[in-house]
């Protein structure tokens, strides 16, 4: 891509995840002159905590079925996936020299599983390409048209030629995304959708007789919200369950679908009901279930946790075991969820990603209104965002200096 003209144009993008630079990336190639902002002493740090439990870049499976993760989200999100998505998210970490390896469930990971060797070759290539980069400067919002931030330094401000806000959600604020600019843009007439757990945990007050199995993995099992319904994986943990198959059918539960789950999914009802029904002589019911359904520790604590008083009849106690609900105390709080829904709705912004409200503002990222489940949706989606930002930044500046 050519330069934008000799006197290169300032943009500045707020926020070092993925979305901030990849936007970043994006201007740079046009030749402006870039600078990456961050409230925190260093950047990606949500991006390295991903990778703490192996890094998901993407999900490789067919398009049409990888857009409707994204839900009603996907067809605005659509044309930005179609221009950078499971294939160029692949194509881009390779080039990066990131070697990957795509998972039985097509899920795809770099082989090093964590996001550091990514994300140092990445601002290499970025340093590279002369990308500034400013940690601690937290931005505080606009003092007329001049952006603010608190810095060690203490107040700086920058008026930019365009500004990239890539801030992400409002989960984990430790790591950065707190949320804060949610009243920043509102105060500027922007109307936003109010933040929501997305991919949470549920908080279970479990009965004393779970404690022999707290940690303990729950596997072979599907959940169930609503229509949706997911075979992963979840820890039974003190506060309630977690992980991937809850995740996966948190939002059904936050729109308050009941939760159950099937403990024996590969076998029908009926040949649960033929099961049970077999003789059991003096045994007690506990014995019985436990021969005939092979459970282990985890889901046979569960099944007396949420299944009792058991019904007498096979066919009875076969419907409970296949829809076991669960009675639980709502989502984990906000900042604990792996993602966060609502945000900037595209009904703020133009086609490329500008807020109708403030020209020359992007967003990009995270904090847009969108959800999709853990798998390699939210990073794709950061990424692409990112990079539609970064273009049609570059677009409103080559039309500026024209
Ligand atoms: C434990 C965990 C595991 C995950 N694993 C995966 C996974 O395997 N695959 C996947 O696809 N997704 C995963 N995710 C989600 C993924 O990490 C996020 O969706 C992604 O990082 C969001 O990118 P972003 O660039 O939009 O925002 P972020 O990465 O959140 O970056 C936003 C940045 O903005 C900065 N910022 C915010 N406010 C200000 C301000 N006022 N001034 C200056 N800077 C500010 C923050 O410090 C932060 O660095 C995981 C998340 C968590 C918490």
């Amino acid at each position: 891509m050519s330069n934008l003209s000799e006197q290169n144009k300032q943009a500045v993008v707020i926020g070092s995840g993925p979305a901030g630079l990849m936007a970043a990336q994006e201007l740079a190639r046009a030749g402006c002159d870039v600078t990456v902002i961050d409230a925190k002493p260093s950047v990606g740090r949500k991006f390295l905590m991903a990778g703490k439990s192996g890094l998901n870049l993407t999900r490789d499976e067919p398009e049409r079925q990888f857009r409707g993760a994204y839900a009603e989200a996907a067809p605005w999100l659509r044309p930005m996936l179609e221009e950078f998505g499971v294939q160029q998210v692949q194509d881009w970490a390779r080039d990066l020299d990131q070697d990957l390896f795509t998972g039985s469930t097509g899920r795809v990971f770099p082989v090093a599983m964590k996001a550091s060797p990514l994300l140092r070759a990445w601002l290499g290539r970025l340093t590279d390409a002369g990308v500034q980069f400013r940690t601690r400067w937290r931005w505080t919002g606009w003092d007329d048209d001049a952006l603010t931030f608190q810095t060690p330094e203490g107040v700086m401000q920058i008026t930019p030629d365009a500004t990239v806000l890539a801030l992400g959600g409002a989960s984990w604020a430790r790591l950065g995304s707190d949320g804060a600019w949610a009243a920043i843009l509102a105060e500027r007439g922007v109307e936003l959708a109010p933040f929501a757990p997305a991919n949470a945990g549920v908080q279970v007050d479990w009965s004393p007789h779970m404690a022999s199995v707290l940690g303990q993995p729950l596997k072979g099992v599907s959940f169930r919200a609503g229509q949706l319904v997911s075979r992963g994986e979840a820890v039974i943990s003190a506060r309630g369950l977690e992980g991937g198959g809850i995740y996966s059918v948190s939002r059904g539960v936050r729109e308050g679908h009941a939760l159950s789950v099937d403990l024996l999914p590969d076998l029908t009802e009926k040949q649960v009901t033929e099961r049970l029904a077999r003789p059991h002589g003096k045994a007690s019911l506990s014995n019985h279930l436990r021969k005939v359904l092979k459970l282990g520790a985890a889901r046979t604590a569960l099944l007396q946790e949420f299944g009792r008083p058991f019904p007498q009849d096979p066919a009875a106690l076969a419907a409970r075991i296949k829809a076991l609900p669960i009675h639980h105390a709502g989502l984990r709080p906000l900042d604990e969820a792996i993602s966060t829904a609502g945000g900037v709705p595209r009904a703020a912004l133009d086609d490329g990603l500008m807020l109708t409200a403030l020209p020359g503002v992007f967003c990009a990222g995270e904090m847009l209104d969108w959800e999709a489940p853990t798998g390699g949706y939210l990073l794709t989606a950061c990424l692409s965002t990112g990079r539609w930002a970064g273009q049609s930044a570059t677009h409103y500046l080559q039309g500026k200096s024209a």
